[in-house]
């Protein structure tokens, strides 16, 4: 596979490439090119040639375009779900829910675009202007520098992509360099319905030197950037040497609190699909389950009864419930946060903390202290679940915002005063009630708080997120 840029597949200016492996069986699933800061050179000079253009580009053409991608997406799903579960490790139905998801999200912002508009501002508001009218127009930025990590390669694209487009900008996208493929095939159907020249381009290649590359580009007027907290910090300090917008969705170690009243079938039954789902690597999964003392034992019982039957491994066959890692290193760093939370004085109930390859089996880790370093700021991308007591709900909220993250969170109570109490007062972008924090439809401004992120992403925060205001005053207008 090739790279696209200046609307045509190009390999790398220096002929280098890199391999992409299935992070199970091992094998190449496909290979591409590494590119350098000379590719991120010749990417955004001929993005910046294309800003004009796409900015005056009717809106109905910019979403016809848009929609005709989605149908093509629609097509071909089949092929892109298989490729992308095979490079990311995702079980197949993940995979096909995301490729769908995709179409859905370019459907849905294709029609956001129609609705984007200024206000019209009377100026007798204020002595001295009413003889004036202002009139406000959304214009976007010019080029944005889309960055992405490996978990949700196609959702993350699309929620970056289709309203940068939508709104008129141009793109440079550069996915993780750990699931990268389906992106470039969706990217290639993107240009085939119909996007100009140089308006969407993708770069492949290693984060640390492409991605710095790109966001130090002058000529990158905006960095959307999806990734861990640590990364995010990188890209905010050298984005403000030159002051570029910068939007970051980050980290997270969102709490559910498990209140004694708390159904708790239910409970359990989100903590597993929260804690299970993309093989536990979601950013806004339950990563630390505050449960009441009394009704601690019950909770992790059931936990237990739920996840022994789970079948970890080939995240292609049927059977498999939960997929490998990325790749063996995220599954040893795993089993050293594990080995660090025990050190901690956490006690291993259930599994065995150990990697097999890039698999890693569920655990449960009980007794968790509050101060421990995986009840607060330590993220564990991967299905293990830390409980932590607590005895009154002062305790509860002061376990959960005393994490430096403030993702999602949820509470699991049948008082509905208490429950809605405690949203009020847990730190974080968003609170299920009696719901997984896990929990994102597509209307939503999704973000954190704290050092989860900067901005919000999502159909209701498109406008802020992608387009500048500007006010045209129109002066001496009523005489
Ligand atoms: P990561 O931060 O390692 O990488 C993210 C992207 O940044 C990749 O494309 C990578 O190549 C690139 N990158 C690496 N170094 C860079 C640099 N110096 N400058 C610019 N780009 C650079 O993240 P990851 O391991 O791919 O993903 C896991 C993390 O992402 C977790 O912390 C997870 O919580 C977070 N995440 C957050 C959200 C959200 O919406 N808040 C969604 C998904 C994942």
């Amino acid at each position: 596979m090739l790279m696209l840029v200046a609307g045509e597949e190009r390999p790398a200016l220096d002929g280098k490439r890199f391999e992409v492996s299935n992070p199970y069986r091992g094998e190449v699933v496909g290979e591409l090119p590494d590119a350098g800061p000379r590719d991120v050179e010749l990417t955004t000079k001929s993005a910046r040639a294309a800003v004009l253009g796409w900015a005056t580009t009717p809106v109905y053409e910019r979403a016809d375009i848009l929609l005709h991608f989605a149908s093509k997406v629609r097509q071909q799903s089949d092929g892109l779900a298989l490729l992308l579960a095979r490079e990311n490790g995702k079980l197949l139905h993940h995979a096909k829910a995301e490729i769908s998801g995709c179409a859905r999200l370019f459907e849905a912002y294709s029609g956001e675009a129609r609705r984007l508009h200024g206000v019209a501002i009377p100026g007798d508001v204020q002595r001295g202007h009413e003889h004036d009218i202002i009139f406000t127009r959304r214009e976007p930025f010019g080029v944005v520098a889309a960055i992405t990590p490996f978990n949700f390669p196609i959702s993350l694209f699309s929620h970056k992509v289709a309203p940068a487009l939508a709104t008129g900008n141009v793109v440079i996208a550069k996915p993780s360099e750990y699931a990268p493929l389906t992106v470039m095939a969706i990217a290639r159907l993107l240009q085939e319905a119909g996007l100009p020249s140089g308006v969407l381009q993708v770069l492949s290649g290693t984060g640390p030197e492409l991605g710095r590359a790109l966001v130090g580009d002058p000529e990158v007027d905006l960095i959307t950037f999806t990734g861990s907290t640590e990364v995010g910090l990188q890209v905010a300090t050298q984005a403000a040497r030159r002051l570029a917008q910068v939007r970051l969705e980050l980290g997270g170690n969102d709490p559910m609190i498990v209140y004694p009243d708390a159904n708790l079938d239910d409970a359990v039954s989100h903590a597993v699909f929260s804690r299970t789902l993309e093989n536990g690597q979601c950013c806004a999964a339950t990563k630390r389950f505050i449960v009441h003392s009394r009704v601690l034992p019950d909770f992790v019982e059931r936990l237990q009864a739920s996840l022994a039957p789970l079948n970890v491994g080939d995240q292609l066959l049927e059977t498999t419930k939960i997929g490998p890692l990325i790749h063996t290193t995220a599954a040893q760093r795993c089993a050293s946060q594990v080995s660090a939370a025990r050190s901690q004085g956490a006690e291993l109930v259930f599994g065995d903390g150990a990697p097999d390859g890039a698999c890693m089996s569920p655990v449960i880790l009980r007794g968790v202290a509050k101060t421990a370093d995986v009840a607060r700021n330590e993220e564990i991308f991967a299905p293990v679940f830390p409980v932590v007591p607590f005895a009154t709900q002062d305790e509860a909220v002061e376990i959960a915002n005393s994490s430096h993250y403030g993702l999602h969170a949820s509470v699991f109570s049948e008082n509905y005063r208490l429950g809605l109490s405690t949203a009020r007062r847990l730190e974080s972008g968003l609170v299920a009630f009696n719901g997984s924090g896990l929990y994102k439809p597509d209307a939503i401004a999704f973000g954190g708080y704290k050092k989860s992120g900067m901005g919000r992403e999502g159909l209701a925060a498109m406008s802020e997120s992608f387009t500048q205001t500007k006010n045209v005053a129109l002066r001496d207008v009523y005489q």
